[in-house]
């Protein structure tokens, strides 16, 4: 038997599909989503249900976004399941996560993700944050550690900076590929994303921030002055309290946000 039939599916590959089998994992990601009766539950690409069974017996209702059609059927017509469920059949990062909202209950959005589309299905949440209480995605672990990194870590890059921008990034656990069928040829982690509240995030102009990090970590071997000299000189840098003589790697979540907001006030 191939081990890409699991459950009398097929895994897709286009999918990204890896479907979650170790229940000793299963149970560590349900006890973090601390699933509950009347909460607005959403689960990102649910494939076989490993995580959207165990969920569905701890709560009323979940809303699930399956873009495999196939899946997306199977969800619909499963005896214990399909009660409990909604089954959105389409694409996570066309979905306006913000229809899912009622009661004022924020969103409790979780999901192993598919790992091909990860990083822009991750942006595309982040535009939800403040509808958001808390997000739990198994990624790629190389992924979460770049979430989690630290200014001075080779890992730290565009995707930390927007990452701790919006929220509070704790991993969760790490998993082995062989938690998986098929098995993934990249160790897995889970992350946790707690969204900072509005008063903490400063920027005037996300979409600015994103650029400063772009351009930054684009040639992250280079001095900031060199990186950054289509955005702004060498005097503008040390007028903000910024050596020009240092490397994206080396600035903090706030001296990022400090330079998008002077281009915002001085370059509009
Ligand atoms: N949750 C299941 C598990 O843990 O076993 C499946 C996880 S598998 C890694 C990723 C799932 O996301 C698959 O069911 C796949 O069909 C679905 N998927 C892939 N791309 C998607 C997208 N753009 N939007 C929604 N679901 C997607």
């Amino acid at each position: 038997m191939t081990d890409k039939l699991h459950l009398g599916h097929y895994a897709r590959k286009r999918f990204g599909q890896n479907f979650l089998h170790d229940e000793t994992v299963i149970d560590k990601i349900v006890t973090a989503i601390d699933p509950r009766p009347g909460d607005n539950l959403v689960e990102i690409g649910p494939g076989l249900g490993a995580i959207t069974e165990p969920v569905c017996e701890l709560t009323d209702h979940l809303n699930v976004v399956e873009l495999d059609k196939d899946l997306a059927e199977r969800l619909i017509h499963h005896p214990f399941m399909a009660p409990k469920l909604t089954v959105h059949q389409g694409d996570a990062m066309k979905f306006d996560f913000s229809s899912l909202l009622r009661n004022d209950a924020k969103l409790k959005i979780f999901g192993n993700l598919p790992y091909n589309v990860s990083t822009p299905l991750l942006f595309h949440l982040f535009n939800f944050v403040d509808e958001v209480e808390h997000m739990h995605f198994m990624l790629q672990k190389e992924v979460v550690n770049r979430m989690v990194a630290g200014p001075g870590s080779k890992a730290f890059g565009r995707l930390s900076v927007m990452t701790q921008y919006y929220c509070h990034a704790i991993p969760v656990i790490e998993v082995p590929p062989n938690c998986f069928k098929p098995a993934p040829k990249v160790d897995s982690a889970v992350v946790r994303l707690v969204p900072k509240d509005k008063t903490q995030r400063s920027a005037k102009d996300t979409k600015l921030l994103n650029t400063v990090c772009l351009e930054a970590f684009n040639q992250r071997r280079k001095t900031l002055r060199n990186s950054l000299s289509n955005l702004l000189d060498e005097s503008q840098l040390k007028g903000l309290g910024i050596d020009p003589s240092l490397r994206a790697e080396s600035l903090s979540l706030q001296q990022f946000i400090e330079i998008a907001n002077w281009l915002y006030d001085n370059k509009q």
